[in-house]
């Protein structure tokens, strides 16, 4: 599950999408690859969503192409300025390096050409550099919005009432439904259907101009209502919501639906592969028949669909999610256990990881459950190639090596990554009293235990092997202390290296270690898939946070959110980039742990 580069090191993915742009580039057919990712901003971006970005921006990277993040800003109703600027924040973070110089943008305040049906958008600009766009210094570029769009849509529809192919419908919106009947059942025509051009010109400016109330006339296509395909008996193109835009403000009064404003965005766009989930399939006969209608200039976009991503135990649909962050089983869209992009991202989980996963599981035409234990798996991978090891402790008990003098630091040398062609190291304080993991012990072991028991040895890892010689208890029999005698000729560069013992534990010197705040995170549900049960919340982790205090070796305290790190023999960890406050001591996100514990 290694990411395709552009070196050439690991082949690009294949799929049948990306067969189809394959054969388009081999024939010549548009002068430019052009695809883009369409979110409707009325949440935030999840897992999901990242395979939808893999893909478009990926088919635009490997083609020489471009792909427009496109806001689908066609219903003001559920539409926030909030979610417009973490969708751009979330797909700058996951393109970064990787595909942003394929992002299309148009320079701010650029309008498309209106008035000219069949015209494109003039505003692709490539001057600019893309990874700018949504920077405080630098708004001088924005993504797309199809809201900049109304005007021209606006065009569009009057060309088609113009053409017969539109009419206004004074049917109610329940009426509407009625008369729409069901897929083994032919719908009714609407009595305003052959209402004359002149009648629709006249209604349509009288329902952009306010003069309706909402949900009394909508514009219709005339198709066909005894169509096999429902989405072809004359489907919505407008209706009428007395409602603010976040971004159109209170010019309009009449909005497209989606059917009708997306084809159009991406012919506006100049889209040759538009690129969806399966769900659409049933909408494509319309996606094509609107642009026909309006007989555009070629070469017109067309559209493909792929089955979504949906991982095992979590939820992916911005519904649920809203769910999640409005009952407060989160704290927020950004919570380390949320399948967001922003949650994924705070985890500690690196774009790099992200794209390996929804890249590595393919595309194909069949809905089906991702096992969730490969997307861990891939953040896995990724992180032991650039993790810093670190020690740390998350339960300590106390050692005392009972021959090393009180007050002597002995500075051993660690390895930062193994992993590393030349990998460097650092010097941490060893000292006569240390931190171990409370289960690195047992006073009773069970068989094959190699760890520390009484009378038995062990390393301490990049210090030396270590005998415990007694076992110190409270009045009510707590463990208190073990006492230890080190055997500082196992050192490196010591005169009995040659030493072996079957444990290696970690530690932490106690006159060093850190008490620092670590959130040990799991999985937020804990069944296989969480959509189908009633009651989401019969199906939570319980143990999905566990907040600790943990003892870090002291090199931790200048950590910074942009660091991975491995705890050893624990799991991956990284700062927590919200609540650890700038200069203070950082707050730890695990990652995840170092061993699937999930596995049968
Ligand atoms: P949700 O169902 O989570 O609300 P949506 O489909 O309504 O998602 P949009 O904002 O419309 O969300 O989606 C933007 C793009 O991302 C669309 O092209 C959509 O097909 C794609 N997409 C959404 N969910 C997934 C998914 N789970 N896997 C792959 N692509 C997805
Ligand atoms: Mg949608």
């Amino acid at each position: 599950m290694t990411e395709p580069t552009s070196a050439g090191a690991t082949p690009a993915p294949t799929d049948f999408i990306r067969d189809i742009v394959a054969t388009h580039v081999a024939e010549n057919r548009y002068p430019k690859i052009v695809t883009r990712f369409p979110p409707e901003p009325n949440g935030y971006l999840h897992i999901g969503h990242a395979k939808s970005i893999c893909l478009n921006f990926g088919i635009a990277r490997e083609n020489g192409g471009q792909c427009n993040l496109r806001m689908d800003d066609t219903n003001p109703a559920k539409e926030e300025v909030e979610y417009v600027e973490s969708i751009i924040e979330d797909v700058q973070w996951l393109i970064a390096g990787w595909a942003d110089h394929c992002l299309g943008f148009k320079a701010k305040g650029a309008t498309p050409i209106t008035q000219t049906v069949g015209g494109k958008a003039d505003f692709f600009s490539g001057a600019v550099d893309p990874s700018t766009i949504g920077h405080p210094h630098a708004p001088s570029v924005e993504p797309f919005f199809a809201s900049d769009y109304f005007d021209q849509l606006y065009e569009y529809a009057l060309q088609l009432i113009r053409s017969g192919k539109a009419y206004i419908c004074d049917l109610s919106p329940k009426e509407t439904e009625e008369y729409r009947g069901a897929p083994d059942k032919p719908g009714r025509e609407s009595p305003f259907r052959s209402r004359p051009v002149a009648e629709n010109l006249d209604l349509f400016e009288r329902m952009r101009a306010g003069e309706f109330p909402d949900g009394t006339r909508t514009l219709r296509a005339k198709i066909d209502m005894a169509a096999p395909n429902v989405w072809l008996r004359d489907p919505l193109l407008y209706r009428i919501r007395h409602t603010a835009h976040h971004h159109t403000g209170t010019k309009w009064c009449v909005y497209p639906l989606y059917d009708y404003a997306h084809c159009l965005s991406d012919y506006i766009e100049g889209i040759t592969h538009s690129v969806c989930t399966l769900e659409f399939e049933v909408h494509r006969p319309l996606y094509d028949w609107l642009l026909e209608a309006l007989e555009l200039p070629r070469p017109l976009p067309h559209q493909y669909e792929f089955a979504k991503l949906i991982p095992g135990y979590t939820l992916v649909s911005k519904r649920r999610l809203i769910q999640l962050v409005n009952e407060k089983v989160v704290t927020g869209w950004d919570d380390p256990r949320m399948p967001t992009i922003s949650g994924i991202r705070r985890r500690g989980i690196p774009a790099s990881a992200l794209r390996a996963f929804v890249t590595g599981v393919g595309v194909t035409k069949f809905n089906s459950v991702t096992d969730y234990a490969l997307f861990e798996h891939a953040v896995r991978n990724d992180l032991n190639t650039k993790a810093l090891r670190r020690l740390a402790v998350l339960d300590p008990i106390k050692l005392v090596l009972t021959n090393i003098p009180a007050g002597e630091v002995i500075e051993v040398e660690a390895v930062d990554n193994p992993q590393d062609e030349t990998p460097t190291t650092r010097k941490v304080p060893f000292t006569r009293e240390v931190f171990i993991e409370r289960e690195d012990f047992a006073e009773v072991p069970p068989p094959k235990y190699f760890r520390l028991k009484p009378g038995g040895e062990v390393r301490l890892k990049y210090a030396c092997i270590i005998k415990c010689d007694e076992v110190v208890k409270d009045a009510a029999g707590n463990l208190v202390e073990l006492r230890c005698t080190a055997d500082l000729d196992t050192r490196a560069g010591g005169t009995n290296t040659a030493k072996k013992v079957k444990g290696t534990i970690h530690w932490v010197s106690a006159s060093h270690a850190l008490d620092a705040e670590v959130r040990l995170y799991d999985r937020l549900f804990a069944v296989p898939e969480p959509a189908g049960v009633e009651d989401y919340k019969q199906a939570l982790n319980p143990n999905s946070l566990k907040v600790i205090t943990a003892k870090l070796e002291p090199s931790l305290a200048t950590a910074t959110k942009e660091q991975r790190f491995q705890f050893e023999r624990l799991g991956y960890f990284a700062v927590d980039p919200e609540d650890s406050a700038p200069g203070a001591q950082p707050i730890f996100n695990r990652t995840i742990t170092l061993k699937d514990t999930w596995a049968k």
